[in-house]
């Protein structure tokens, strides 16, 4: 029999956990297949860990990792797909807006073969305006910067079978991660889920926009390579500037034989300024081979193969 493993990250949820649990758990007991319930602790301050504490000591099958400190929702993420045992994980948030009666439907997706199921957000009650008009213009700069393209208002909730769950344990070992990025752009047979996101069941959202910012950063520098060009576009636009001076200039000159002292100045400083652009895309670019070989992720990656003795890398 087939496991899945429920990957969950909890911080500061004393007034929530326990609420998750309840509910979690006769939706696993229902499904035909065993699981793991894997609680991340990242860092809580709060009574969280003995809550914890308390509710795998009731049940094996729930498995408890706290962490030293606070490493931030990405970390506990990571943390939790690199201990699960299961053939299929699933990631969710501890506050009850992912609904645990979707663990069905993604379970059901993993029989019909998927390997990856992306959960996508329909709305977002608790969000209000703000954060709504936020998350649009994120998925909507984002796309129009980076490289890939992104399915919007994909969440943290997601699964993956064991094969996508190795590569992230193997390959994808960044220290700024982005990984609602990666699960979109690894490839693999994916299903794409819809669920209304159910407002916060207690206790308060810990993503600030202080952090929200931080994602995006991370986002853009991780799967963005036009920004580091952007020292050409400039250059373009200032030796244009440079040129229409030049002919301001000697078009003036040919007319009444004075130079204008603007016009030549101007030519000259938009033309140095040019110059520095070029200079500073052509170190965006060297920065941006930099950043795509730090960051060590695969060249290829191979889903299967047939008579071929090497293991699948
Ligand atoms: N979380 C975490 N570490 C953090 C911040 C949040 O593990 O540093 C957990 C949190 O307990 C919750 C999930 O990540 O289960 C999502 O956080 P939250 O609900 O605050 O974010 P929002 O839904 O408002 O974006
Ligand atoms: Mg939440």
């Amino acid at each position: 029999m087939s496991t899945l493993s429920v990957v969950v990250s909890v911080y500061n949820e004393e007034s929530v956990i326990r609420k998750f649990h309840e509910t979690v758990l006769p939706v696993l007991q229902e499904l035909p297949c065993d699981f793991e319930l894997l609680y991340v602790n990242d860092g809580s301050v709060d009574s969280t860990e003995v809550i914890l504490n308390e509710l795998a000591a009731s049940e094996e099958r729930v498995k408890v990792i706290h962490f030293s400190r606070n490493f931030g929702h990405e970390a506990a993420m990571i943390a939790g797909i690199d201990y699960a045992t299961g053939d299929y994980i699933v990631c969710m948030d501890a506050d009850l807006q992912h609904p645990p009666e979707k663990l069905r439907d993604i379970y059901q997706a993993f029989l019909e073969d998927n390997e990856i199921v992306l959960m996508v957000r329909n709305s977002n009650k608790d969000a209000g305006l703000f954060k709504n008009i936020t998350s649009s213009a994120f998925y909507a700069l984002l796309n129009w910067l980076g490289n890939d393209k992104f399915v919007r208002n994909v969440s943290d909730f997601f699964g993956m079978n064991r094969l996508v769950a190795d590569l992230f344990r193997r390959e994808y070992r960044e220290k700024r991660r982005y990984l609602r990025g990666y699960i979109q752009h690894i490839g693999f047979r994916k299903k794409i889920l819809s669920y209304e996101a159910a407002p916060r069941y207690a206790g308060e959202s810990k993503y600030n926009v202080k952090r929200l910012m931080n994602v995006f950063v991370i986002a853009i520098v991780n799967f963005s390579k036009n920004l580091v060009r952007a020292g050409f576009a400039f250059a373009g636009l200032a030796l244009v500037i440079s040129l229409v001076f030049a002919i301001y200039s000697v078009v003036l000159y040919c007319r009444i034989h004075v130079w204008s002292g603007i016009g030549v100045l101007a030519s000259v400083i938009s033309f140095f300024f040019a110059l520095q652009f070029v200079l500073m895309g052509i170190m965006g670019e060297y920065i941006g081979a930099i950043l795509s070989e730090t960051n060590r992720r695969p060249i290829y990656i191979v889903r299967d193969t047939r008579h071929i003795e090497k293991s699948v890398k």
